[in-house]
């Protein structure tokens, strides 16, 4: 079979919008890529983009009507560039052999702090010490190949200490909630707006066995301040205006006294001022500062 390869570069904002119009027909979900198309590909046109930007890749299998198909595609993301303007989608036909590799290259292991991050079909040498995160990513965003998570995974290690309560917002694959619950958290609340996520994460979790102590939900912060329970630790790797939004509607009031928050997503400069600010004005103390390339990560912690 020949599968349709559809790669669409665009800016973070847009890019789980896009993945949501290439999901519809991509039974294996879309993978995102960090920056613009990869290298070894050279006749791709590569626009100049900034920093902050995703490659979105789906594979349709071009069996009957796929042309149709391909066309929906086209429409929806042309919908979509009239709110959020991003370049023409590029397409490519790949032999069953090659999507094979195309697609399951994006994903490696991948070794993060103490964190080995296994896609299920590769192997990985353990070393003593090592913790294992095993993941299929489907359609969710989080394998560690964003640097945002990176960040959040080393600062967590950092933080974390056996036995506490831990709220992720913004679950995503669960990568997060599953590396703390590796890092010996008590219990772990996994939220997410979108549903996919939230089933993808619950796979996961299963996946790794820690289903007994992560929890995954479709919400956000109002489902966790409903719940009225304080936390020793929050997770939250979005994007710098829900950061600042989840701080003014409450943020701190959901930590206990003395804990702390890790939250990514953003960029130096601007971005970054703007969730410092935020933080402090919801009563935190920004103390953590993890930084790649222009990807920043911020911890703050509670007054005791
Ligand atoms: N935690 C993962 C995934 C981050 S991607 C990681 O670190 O890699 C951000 C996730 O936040 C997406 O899955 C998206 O669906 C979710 N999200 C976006 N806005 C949200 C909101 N307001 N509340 C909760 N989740 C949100």
């Amino acid at each position: 079979m020949q599968w349709l390869e559809i790669a669409v570069t665009a800016p973070m904002e847009a890019a789980e919008a896009i993945a949501e119009v290439l999901s519809r027909y991509a039974p294996h979900g879309v993978a995102f890529d960090y920056g613009p198309v990869p290298a070894e590909e050279p006749d791709w046109e590569r626009p100049a983009l900034p920093r902050d930007t995703l490659t979105v890749l789906a594979y349709l299998p071009m069996t009957a009507g796929w042309e149709d198909a391909r066309q929906r595609i086209e429409e929806g993301l042309w919908h979509l560039c009239q709110i959020l303007p991003f370049p023409p989608p590029r397409f490519r036909v790949l032999e069953e052999e090659e999507w094979a590799e195309a697609w399951k290259a994006h994903y490696d292991v991948l070794r993060v702090g103490p964190f080995v991050i296994r896609p299920t079909w590769r192997r990985a040498e353990l070393r003593p010490g090592d913790l294992l995160i095993e993941l299929d990513p489907g359609m969710a965003f989080g394998t560690g190949t964003h640097p945002t998570t990176r960040l959040c995974l080393q600062a967590l290690a950092e933080w974390l200490r056996p036995g506490e309560r831990i709220l992720d917002l913004g679950t995503g694959s669960g990568i997060l909630a599953i590396a703390a619950a590796r890092c010996g958290a008590g219990w772990v609340w996994a939220l997410d707006i979108d549903p996919v996520a939230v089933q993808v994460a619950r796979e996961n979790m299963q996946r790794n066995g820690v289903a007994d102590r992560v929890e995954a939900t479709q919400g956000s912060l109002a489902e966790a301040l409903a719940r009225g329970e304080r936390f020793d630790g929050i997770l939250a790797n979005i994007l710098a205006p829900v950061i600042v939004q989840f701080c003014e509607q409450g943020l701190g009031a959901l930590l206990r006294p003395g804990g702390w928050a890790i939250v990514s997503g953003f960029l130096s400069g601007e971005q970054e001022a703007a969730v410092r600010r935020a933080l402090e004005g919801a009563g935190l103390a920004v103390c953590g500062r993890w930084s790649e390339e222009d990807w920043v990560a911020l911890g703050a912690r509670r007054g005791a």
